[in-house]
């Protein structure tokens, strides 16, 4: 799977996909993500990419002509399955849709600054847009890093243990059990003596009633999906 992100501030994008399990992915072949600097596609002596918004008001607006520059040079080279804006009113992240996208070839993420892109690179080019959560970041990059490693650390083969993922909060509409390494007891704090049982059985069966309280308790919406999916 491969991402191409475009960004007017790609340094911010250097470190997020060079460690542990991203890094792993790329180095495996199953996963490439490239930054493109959007100034790159800008023209004139300053290589502008905002401009004041029309109707006057705060803030700058990110012009039509060096994005679409830059998305038309990546779709010369390959189809994308998505080109995704990062944005506030966007669609929630969230595990289901990561699930959806990791089985996607080609995606293009657009990161925004300032006040966001102009509409028209919405209306041209945009075939989804999504938002981290309901707040307001300086810049699309976090969020683009944050779709990346959800989405990447899906693609088969990327996570060692092949199952770990099926458990992880949200699979199932349910948050994860607790979780514990050595040692087993520390300043007289113990952990589940099921736990240490060896009974496969009995500790499948004791995690998904943890999974059960944690998410009735904390999430009572995931909670009332969970039971209707398993009615
Ligand atoms: N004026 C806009 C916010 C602009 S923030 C509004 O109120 O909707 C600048 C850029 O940061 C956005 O263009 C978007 O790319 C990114 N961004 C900010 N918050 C985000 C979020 N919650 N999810 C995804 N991207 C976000």
């Amino acid at each position: 799977m491969r991402f191409d992100i475009l960004s007017v501030l790609p340094e911010l994008l250097e470190s997020p996909f060079n460690h542990s399990i991203l890094k792993r992915a790329q180095q495996k072949g199953l996963l490439e993500v490239h930054v493109h600097g959007l100034r790159e596609y800008a023209t004139g002596k300053h290589r502008q990419v905002d401009d004041y918004a029309f109707g006057g008001g705060a803030g700058m607006v990110m012009k039509v002509e060096p994005i679409a520059a830059g998305i038309e040079d990546l779709q010369k080279q390959r189809s994308y399955d998505e080109v995704i804006y990062t944005s506030p009113d966007g669609v929630r992240l969230d595990q289901a849709l990561c699930n959806q996208l990791s089985l996607r070839q080609n995606i293009l993420l657009l990161c925004g600054h300032y006040k966001g892109v102009d509409e028209r690179i919405r209306e041209k080019y945009v075939t989804l847009e999504v938002s981290i959560g309901d707040y307001v970041l300086s810049g699309g990059e976090l969020a683009a890093a944050v779709l990346v490693d959800a989405v990447g650390r899906l693609i088969p083969g990327v996570l060692n243990d092949e199952t770990s993922a099926l458990f992880d909060s949200f699979q199932d509409d349910l948050l994860a059990p607790p979780v514990y390494t050595r040692p087993a007891e520390w300043r007289g704090l113990k952990v589940p003596d099921i736990l240490l049982s060896g009974n496969d059985k009995w500790i499948d069966a004791w995690r998904l009633e943890q999974s059960l309280e944690r998410t009735r308790i904390r999430r009572p919406d995931l909670y009332e999906k969970y039971l209707k999916g398993h009615v």
